[in-house]
């Protein structure tokens, strides 16, 4: 079991649980060597760990089960959600399948309408081939979770804010509907990274991450982590972890954690410049709608304010008619075409044709992805030079 092998950190976990987030995101790993007092972890690019004799190991057997760097980085995100242990792999999508993988052949999960599309991919092309099925549900009203729940129900899965139309679901009332079923409540708390939603907190037993975006943060690494509430469920995650191997490695582990340090002020940035971009949007006739969970008139902005102190950096937006998407996709220079999101740098991407691809084009149409829908993954530049390369996109992207 990882946490009864792991180096002291230097702070308990409950005595850093009363320090402030800012100083958590720094220091919650314990992550001063002890050998030599270096400010930060090494990078442990070890696979094995030599034995003071049979059956006496240090600690550390083998890098799939434990490693030293990916620990501290483990202590470190399961102390900022605050959960009981937490766990590091490859990819986001590998974290996902190493939760999906605590439910059987038989079992049924619930997910949203919006839910990221490698969440849909696996569970529609290879869980289903092992008995696990899933159903989708709109998850913005809680009641529509009650009502799809059946006996062979066991997790409800779910985002929010959930891509690419930034749909908001109740958290604190999904989990409280899942535990009165007997259901696994999992989130996947991607877009809002614990500094602003802690889905623990609200009842969920499990919090999923694709750390590749906000957490790491500079666009340099792909990772995933899962946080867990209960002791139970750690020495389950820490079974299928260890058996299925999908781990990080360690030099990933260390950028990762180099990310984090600075989450909170980057996170700040990345606040204000959505809102002034979201305002903006708003106040341009050029485009009919925004999608942006901290307008007020948007539809999950209660919620979200509840549930989270931000409404983070995604925003997505629909061009008038008259104006062309591709021209605007086209003409963009600061901010770059691209997939992901969550870095320092503002990216652009066209869900329709990039991100939401696999859905089909009526489907789409039906739940709001239109071929005019615009995403954005604002960035920490300078807000004023973001707009200012929006707004001549937008005039690029006039139509004669
Ligand atoms: C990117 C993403 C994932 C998948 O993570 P990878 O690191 O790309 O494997 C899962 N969920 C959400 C919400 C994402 O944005």
């Amino acid at each position: 079991m990882p946490t009864s092998k792991q180096h002291a950190s230097n702070q308990t976990a409950d005595q850093a649980r009363t320090t402030a987030f800012a100083t958590r995101l720094i220091h919650a790993g314990g992550t001063t060597d002890p050998v030599t007092g270096a400010v930060n972890v090494p990078i442990y690019q070890t696979s094995t760990y030599q034995q003071d004799g049979v059956g006496q190991d240090r600690g550390w057997e083998y890098s799939r089960t434990g490693n030293p760097t990916r620990a501290a980085l483990e202590r470190l995100i399961a102390d900022l959600e605050g959960g009981v242990a937490g766990f590091a792999f490859g990819s986001g999508m590998a974290a996902i399948t190493a939760v999906l993988s605590l439910l059987s052949a038989g079992d049924e999960v619930i997910i949203p309408t919006n839910v990221y599309g490698g969440t849909y991919r696996v569970l529609n092309q290879v869980f289903n081939r092992f008995g696990l099925t899933f159903r989708v549900v709109d998850t913005t009203d809680p009641a529509n979770v009650e009502a799809a729940i059946g006996p062979n129900t066991a997790a409800t899965l779910v985002e929010s804010p959930a891509n690419p139309l930034m749909t908001v679901t109740d958290l604190a009332e999904v989990s409280r509907i899942a535990h009165e079923h007997g259901l696994l409540s999992i989130v996947d708390n991607t877009f809002m990274t614990p500094y602003l939603q802690r889905p623990l907190e609200l009842g969920a037993d499990i919090v999923v991450h694709s750390a590749t975006k906000y957490l790491g943060g500079h666009s340099d690494v792909v990772a995933g982590l899962a946080v867990v509430a209960s002791q139970e469920l750690a020495d389950r995650l820490a079974f299928v972890q260890n058996a299925t191997g999908g781990v990080l490695g360690p030099f990933d582990s260390f950028l990762l954690i180099r990310g984090i340090k600075t989450l909170g002020v980057r996170m700040d940035r990345h606040l204000k410049n959505a809102g002034v971009i979201a305002r903006a949007l708003q106040q341009n006739d050029a485009v009919a709608k925004v999608y942006y969970p901290g307008l007020p008139d948007f539809p999950g902005y209660e919620v979200n304010r509840r549930q989270a102190s931000g409404a983070g950096a995604m925003l997505s937006f629909e061009l008038a008619s008259g104006y062309d998407a591709h021209a605007f996709l086209a003409s963009t220079r600061l901010v770059a075409l691209a997939e992901s999101l969550g870095g320092v740098e503002s990216l652009v991407c066209h869900p329709a044709t990039m991100t939401h691809a696999a859905i089909p084009k009526e489907e789409r149409d039906r739940v709001g992805i239109t071929d005019g829908l615009i995403r954005l993954s604002v960035g920490i530049e300078d807000a004023d030079d973001i707009l200012a390369d929006i707004n001549q996109a937008i005039a690029a992207a006039k139509e004669a």
